[in-house]
């Protein structure tokens, strides 16, 4: 069976993930492409394949080699789909040979994919791309990064001359909301390092992403009957108004940075007259870089709490994730070993920080190095997200190549 073959039937499961959900995984139907994942994993041969109480489904490919000492390595993706969008049935399109024309998707004709706005299609001609059908997402994250481990391990099993150390895999969910590896049992998975299958254009080695703070602005005032309020109620809302006024708006925002820049954005306001508390990302790149946006976001709220008498402000902060760069800097072999791959599938290696985290940010201060690798995905989270056959068989070799240099290199 071929990765494409594999991708199409994955993406026809709805497996949302759910931020407002208390269970693990966040929604059921995750489970049941889970569930269907280990059995085929033990279909091809991988007799451990099972699902975990929490969701997570583990493999190993036993090692083919004779030399001693060859480190285990691990291949993860993320079976969930992104809240943001419908996923419930998705019907993917193949576009064959695609030539640069306009690819209108047929179930709602304002969805059209259009090369001027999309550059990286500048080099996918004459491939195939796969999109939805115009009202849902795809799902090619991360169901292409699946599609791509379970055809590497199918085509590793049926090679057995391919020497390679002991390979892992792991498929986990609530991946988009935040949770993927919340469960997630390094010490069982026993891997010296992994790779998440998990991003765009092919070639791409990620090793760096933000380091990430949550943060929660609390102002206090004093809520009375407004008729008898004067010189008594202090207004928290017009408090936090003033707060967000004095953020800065043409730096530090997510509106006005791009490349190795961090900032601070206010995404959620709960208002009252009471009690006002606004939620900001904070994000850079540098861990000391987050502190400093901490100490201006403190200090523009005690400023603005000094106009009003009697009103107070507490803050809180929340970690979230960091900059996995930090662990990769002491692993460089992770990082030399997949950019070999790379160049050995014929592809010139991509790198970029990514301005977000990756599962692999927190799996690697969990002790588990774990760059994020192409998985060939473009427009996450979009009716116009879309994929490339071509890119997908190339991400197939280039794991494939991965469990070669880490025997070859032992
Ligand atoms: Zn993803």
């Amino acid at each position: 069976m071929t990765v494409l073959e594999r991708f199409l039937r994955y993406v026809r499961y709805d497996t949302q993930s759910d931020e407002r959900s208390t269970t693990y995984p966040s929604t059921a139907t995750q489970l049941v492409l889970l569930h269907d994942l280990a059995g085929e994993l033990r279909e091809i041969g991988l007799r451990d394949a099972a699902i975990d109480q929490y969701g997570y489904v583990t493999a190993t490919i036993p090692a083919t080699t004779a030399k001693p000492g060859v480190p285990t390595i691990g291949f993860i993706a993320h079976v969930d789909t992104s809240p943001e969008m419908p996923g419930a049935g998705v019907t993917p399109i193949v576009h064959r040979q695609y030539d640069g024309c306009d690819l209108v998707l047929p179930d709602d004709s304002t969805a059209v994919l259009r090369l001027a706005d999309n550059p990286p299609l500048a080099e996918q001609m004459g491939h195939d791309i796969v999109t939805a059908s115009g009202t849902t997402l795809l799902g090619a994250d991360d169901k292409a990064g699946v599609a791509e481990i379970v055809t590497a391990a199918a085509y590793l099993v049926a090679h057995p001359e391919i020497p390679h150390g002991p390979v892992r895999i792991a498929f986990t969910p609530d991946e988009e909301v935040g949770r993927g590896t919340a469960h997630f049992d390094v010490a069982r998975f026993g891997a010296r390092c992994a790779y998440t299958m998990d991003g765009g254009s092919r070639g791409a080695v990620e090793i760096e992403t933000f380091a990430a703070d949550a943060m929660t602005v609390t102002f206090h005032g004093f809520n009375t009957h407004p008729g008898y309020a004067k010189r008594r109620m202090i207004n928290a809302i017009k408090i936090a108004a003033d707060f967000i006024h004095r953020l800065p708006s043409d730096r530090l925002s997510p509106e006005s940075t791009d490349g190795h820049n961090g900032f601070v954005h206010p995404y959620v306001v709960n208002a009252g007259v009471e009690c006002t508390s606004v939620k900001l990302l904070v994000r850079d790149f540098e861990t000391e870089g987050l502190k400093e946006k901490e100490a201006l976001v403190n200090a523009l709220a005690r400023e603005a709490v000094v106009g009003y008498a009697g009103a107070w402000v507490e803050t809180a902060i929340e970690e979230s994730y960091r900059n996995m760069k930090q662990i990769l800097d002491r692993h460089p072999a992770v990082v030399e070993y997949a950019h070999e791959a790379v160049r050995r599938a014929g592809l010139d290696v991509r790198s970029r920080a990514v301005r977000g985290g990756t599962d692999g940010s927190r799996l690697s201060f969990m002790g588990l190095p774990t760059p994020n690798l192409f998985a060939g995905e473009h427009n996450f989270h979009s009716r116009l997200e879309w994929v490339s056959v071509q890119d997908m068989e190339k991400a197939v070799e280039v794991i494939v190549n991965l469990c070669r240099i880490w025997e070859e290199k032992t």
